[in-house]
């Protein structure tokens, strides 16, 4: 019997997080992200409960009062959270679990594992990165219509989350796609033999 891993996947806006893992996704279709609890607003099509649990101020400070939160922090203008819940639980089970979480959250978690040693021997910290700020600047600019001064926002704030990437144990560079998908897979499948997650002291039955 195996634990999942708790994979805690950073890396700014642009960086091609979710598209890097749909790819990833088509190979290993078991793998999932965690829903976390928001403030914002849901977009488009989102539902509560698939893309996120959307959630009033007032539910999420009594949540967090709770202790129901493994980290919470404030991005941009609205909360998001990470319910112990989702994670633990989840790993409990054998499945392992993505969290697109922002840096500061992931430093929270890092921090949670210190004085949790199941949870310490499950989780790993990947960064994923845009080849370069050049890079980067175009994916901001093709991706929608935001204003010049958005965009400038956007690149202090994506300079600011990828001076964080020495903190994390893993660095997935996505340049080209299909080679970011192939080491991103080829770490994940690593993931699931380590010894950390076999539990039990016996490895044979
Ligand atoms: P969006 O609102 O575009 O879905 O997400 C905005 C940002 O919030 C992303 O950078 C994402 O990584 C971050 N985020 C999403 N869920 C969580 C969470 O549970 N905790 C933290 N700390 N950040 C989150």
């Amino acid at each position: 019997m195996k634990r999942g891993t708790i994979i805690v996947l950073s890396g700014p806006s642009g960086a091609g997080k979710s598209t890097l893992v749909g790819e990833v996704q088509k190979v290993m279709p078991d793998l999932q992200f965690s829903i976390s609890c928001t403030t914002r607003k849901p977009r488009g099509a989102e539902k509560h409960g698939v893309e996120y649990y959307f959630l009033s101020e007032e539910e999420f400070v009594k949540r967090i009062n709770a202790g129901e939160f493994v980290e919470h922090a404030q991005v941009h203008a609205n909360r998001y959270g990470t319910l112990k819940s989702e994670v633990l639980e989840r790993s409990r089970r054998g499945e392992d679990v993505i969290l697109d979480i922002d840096v500061q959250g992931a430093m929270q978690i890092r921090e949670a594992a210190r004085k949790d040693a199941e949870l310490a021997a499950v989780l790993q910290f990947v960064f994923i990165a845009p080849p370069s700020y050049e890079v980067l600047e175009k994916r901001l600019r093709g991706r929608q219509t935001d204003s010049e001064e958005q965009i400038a926002i956007r690149l202090g704030v994506a300079k600011k989350e990828i001076s964080y990437w020495k903190n994390y144990d893993y660095v997935v560079i996505n340049g080209d796609l299909k080679q970011a998908a192939d080491d991103m897979t080829a770490l994940f499948r690593t993931f699931r033999l380590r010894t950390g997650v076999v539990c039990g002291e016996e490895l044979l039955p």
